[in-house]
């Protein structure tokens, strides 16, 4: 990577060396000079630094595959500085150095520079030794319900790699849900007991090493270190799914693994069956030790991870705050560690405490994303569970307090978050006189006034149904 180009702020010139420096040990000589080297430094505006590449491709690649670690390392250098945009460098500011042509779109798959000979070994090896995120531990990892099978098997394979029945170890399970954490925990529980090789990779960057190891005529080294290592992992697998070589290539390093009684754990986002567009005979090999699969999260889980986050932050995040995250971001882990990490980073910058109100705001364009036209019989339903009626109840004659009072805030939200009439909203409430509508929402406001703690399970409601 080039330093800052003139006139440039010895600083953050300073910084910008130590992190490229910090990239090359990470990923390695090779991957370093093929995608990371030509990145040149651009401007810095308050709390961004703006990176240069000379194509739209390797910009994307860089993005993708080292956009987060860059924030990172920057982020660590200058705390200040808290995104890193990458940009496309404009004529003018392209390094003097010749710039390998961009591939066109159609031909995806870039060419990979060569490295020069002498170096190839020692690249290899360098190349192969993946950093595992020392956040992703066993530690780290909360367990529930959806998870805990894959977890127990995940412990197994790093207390007992190469067990019968445990190998190849199949990791599978939607987005964001952990796979890659129990990977790096395996790896790093196995490398902390020591003696052991661990090869851990994307399926993609398998495909790339695999790649640029023709380009620079070195597979056989490439095969030969691959085929030495005592476990080898390979994440998100059905990036494979039609790179016939590279699946081809896979399947040999896979079976003179197994065959040597080496471990192999995989993940990806469907079982081995469901993999349609692998090869049979591999499915078949996949399939043939253990199969895990991470369920979606349940609610339960969504709060027990929060907790956690919010605990090892040192940061105090109110419970009502956590429910209200685990009701509204149901998607993924990432999700919610994100919309979590952002509350939390907001509260340090500027020293308030985190309530509900904050929460809506900081959040706001994640919460919209998720945003949808609230219904009466969404209201309905929210409101029953929150105070674990039968949802018959909110159009049934009964008159009870547990009852009757539920049924009275459901009307008072009906007529706040939509655009109902009261003879509307009545009728949805088991026929009901729009003067008894009137009469649930001045009451509600009522008893908001007088019980703090009614007015918050209102207010937590609406946040939930609105936003
Ligand atoms: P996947 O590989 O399945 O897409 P990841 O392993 O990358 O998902 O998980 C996404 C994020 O969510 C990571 O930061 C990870 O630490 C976190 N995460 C997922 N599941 C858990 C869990 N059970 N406990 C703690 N963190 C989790
Ligand atoms: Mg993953």
């Amino acid at each position: 990577m080039a330093p800052v180009s003139s006139g440039g702020n010895g600083l953050l010139a300073d910084a910008w060396a130590r992190i490229a420096e910090r990239m090359r040990t990470e990923v390695g000589d090779v991957e370093y000079r093929t995608w990371l080297q030509q990145i040149v430094l651009g401007p810095v505006e308050e709390d961004e630094v703006t990176l240069l590449l000379p194509t739209r491709f390797l910009r994307d690649w860089v993005r993708t595959q080292y956009g987060d670690r860059l924030n990172t390392l920057w982020n660590q250098e200058i705390p200040a500085i808290r995104r890193v945009e990458l940009q496309v460098m404009r004529p003018g500011e392209r390094p003097a150095a010749p710039i390998a042509a961009e591939p066109s779109e159609s031909a995806p798959v870039p060419e990979p520079a060569a490295a020069p000979v002498s170096d190839r070994a020692s690249d290899m090896r360098s190349d192969l030794a993946v950093p595992l995120d020392p956040r992703f531990t066993f530690d780290t990892f909360v367990v529930g319900k959806p998870n805990e099978f894959a977890y127990a098997c995940a412990r197994r394979v790093a207390e007992k790699p190469s067990s019968v029945g445990f190998n190849p170890l199949f990791l599978y399970g939607g987005v964001g849900l952990g796979k890659t954490h129990l990977m790096h925990a395996i790896g790093a529980e196995l490398m902390r007991n020591g003696g052991i090789s661990v090869a851990y990779m994307s399926a993609e960057k398998f495909m790339y090493r695999f790649i640029a190891a023709i380009r620079s005529q070195s597979t056989v080294e490439f095969k030969d270190h691959l085929r030495s290592v005592d476990v080898l992992m390979i994440d998100d697998l059905q990036f494979l799914i039609g790179k016939d070589n590279t699946q081809e290539e896979f399947f040999h390093t896979f079976n003179a693994l197994v065959d040597a009684g080496r471990q192999i754990v995989v993940s990806a986002d469907k079982s081995p069956s469901d993999l349609s567009g692998l090869e049979d005979r591999l499915r078949t090999r996949l399939g043939c030790g253990m199969v895990a699969d991470i369920h979606a999260t349940t609610f339960e889980l969504r709060i027990s991870i929060l907790e956690a986050k919010a605990t090892a932050s040192g940061v105090h995040v109110p419970g009502k705050v956590l429910e209200f995250l685990a009701h509204k971001i149901t998607s993924n882990v990432r999700e919610l560690e994100g919309a979590l990490n952002r509350l939390i980073a907001h509260a340090n910058l500027f020293g308030r405490p985190i309530t509900l109100e904050s929460t809506q705001d900081v959040l706001h364009d994640i919460l919209k994303a998720h945003d949808r036209r609230v219904t009466i019989e969404e209201i309905q339903r929210k409101v029953a569970e929150h105070w674990n009626i039968r949802l018959t109840d909110m159009s049934s004659a009964r008159r009870a307090r547990a009852v009757a009072r539920p049924r009275q805030v459901a009307m008072y939200l009906a007529k706040q978050l939509t655009s109902r009439s009261l003879p509307e909203i009545g009728r949805k409430f088991g026929n009901r006189d729009h003067t008894t509508v009137m009469h649930a929402v001045s009451r509600v406001q009522e008893l908001m006034e007088r019980d703090g703690a009614f007015a918050e399970d209102v207010e937590l409601l609406r946040r939930m149904l609105e936003s």
